[in-house]
């Protein structure tokens, strides 16, 4: 019997750069100690009081079938958080809860992508991307970014895709690289938007994490609101990784078709999750605030320690909880530097070029072991770098 092309297709063969994962991962289960910087999952878990709010929630009863397009009282505080940090008018008409930030992303593309249209995205990119693309059977279509622009966008190199295509994926602070996209950028991005009739998906999953800059959401600009859809979750904001909770904020006529697909896919999200997250929002700025303050941390110590030498090149890490690291003085790819690092240091971290093609000859290090150990293993990456290049 054969699978469909949609499902057998859709994430191509898939090993750029994570092989180094899978195996420290193994190496990890084998008991050898191994230190973790690969993937995005903070050190920290949820916080108690959310946790006490879930189960207040569970146990008074809220565990039958909720709301599908989100419970409207959640659905108004999110309205109300992102009307307060816009400015834009945004009711919970414009709001659907999802089943977290990826579930949102291939929700968004399903509403604006026809079979076969093409479908923009910025490389260096989240994993998922292409594949969250041509899950929806778009083409995925992507836009390179550069080093030495410290991976903004440039509106000429997004300006020549466009023509024809249908939507753009953009992503600040962004994850690989942790650039945060200017204002300038995105008045650029939503001028080439609207010069070529563009859908804007605009993934913020990371907009509480900004160290250097603001994070603007390009719905705010004039003219984007009715193009943008803003995909949005719980899962770095506030620790909820494992709760699966998100949003799509978009036009109210968008949000009216995303509640049919949702109908007929995730019949909505846990009613005790929801209700937790509706208390999380309650705590405001603090929560969101602890939570990103390990990262900030850390990426102060970084700044330090890569200013210390000359082999490893930092990207500014204006936001988000990685360093992007640019190791070509090493004369080794990402890949090859990462297996080696593995192999003789005993530290994982994931090669560039498993985000694109933008991104050969750098390492992402994700910022999520405790300040002492990472600082530590930040100091032996750039004496193991500087070996290599003094001996190239
Ligand atoms: N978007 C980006 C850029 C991410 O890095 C991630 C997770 O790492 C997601 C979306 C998905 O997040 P979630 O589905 O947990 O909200």
């Amino acid at each position: 019997m054969q699978l469909s092309e949609r499902i057998t297709q859709l994430t191509g063969d898939g090993s750029d750069g994570w092989d180094v994962f899978y195996r420290s991962r193994q190496m990890v289960a084998d008991g050898e100690p191994v230190i973790e910087l690969t993937i995005g999952e903070h050190d920290i878990r949820t916080d108690p009081s959310i946790l006490e709010a879930m189960h207040k929630a569970a146990i008074g009863g809220h565990t039958g079938y909720a709301m599908v397009p989100g419970i409207k009282s959640l659905r108004e505080a999110v309205a109300t958080r992102i009307q307060e940090r816009t400015g834009v008018p945004t009711s919970y008409k414009n709001i659907l809860i999802s089943a977290g930030g990826q579930a949102g992303l291939y929700a968004s593309h399903t509403a604006v992508c026809n079979p076969g249209d093409r479908a923009l995205y910025l490389d260096p990119y989240y994993t998922t991307y292409p594949s969250t693309i041509s899950g929806v059977a778009a083409i995925p279509v992507p836009v390179q970014t550069h080093t030495e622009d410290a991976f903004q966008p440039r509106v000429e190199d997004l300006d020549a895709a466009a023509a024809g295509a249908t939507s753009l994926l953009i992503n600040s602070p962004n994850n690989p690289t942790g650039t945060v996209y200017s204002r300038q950028t995105l008045e650029g991005i939503a001028d080439v938007c609207k010069r070529h009739d563009l859908w804007l998906i605009s993934d913020e999953v990371y907009d509480t994490q900004v160290w250097e800059g603001e994070h603007i959401s390009p719905r705010a600009l004039p003219g984007m609101a009715e193009r943008t859809l803003v995909v949005s979750s719980m899962s770095k904001s506030h620790a909820m990784t494992g709760s699966r909770v998100g949003w799509i904020c978009a036009p109210e006529h968008v949000i009216e078709r995303l509640i049919d697909l949702a109908t007929n896919t995730t019949y909505g999200v846990a009613g005790f999750i929801q209700d937790a997250t509706e208390f999380a929002l309650g705590q405001g700025v603090d929560l969101e605030e602890k939570v990103a303050e390990p990262f900030r941390r850390r990426r102060a110590l970084a700044k330090d320690i890569l200013a210390g030498q000359n082999t490893v090149g930092l990207i500014p890490a204006q936001g988000a909880m990685y360093l992007m690291l640019d190791i070509r003085a090493t004369g080794l790819t990402g890949e090859e530097f990462a297996n080696r690092l593995l192999d003789t240091q005993m530290i994982a971290v994931m090669p560039g070029e498993s985000f694109g093609k933008a991104a050969a000859g750098h390492i992402r290090v994700a910022m999520t072991i405790d300040d002492n150990h990472f600082a530590a293993a930040l100091k032996t990456l750039c004496t193991f770098a500087q070996a290599i290049a003094e001996n190239r």
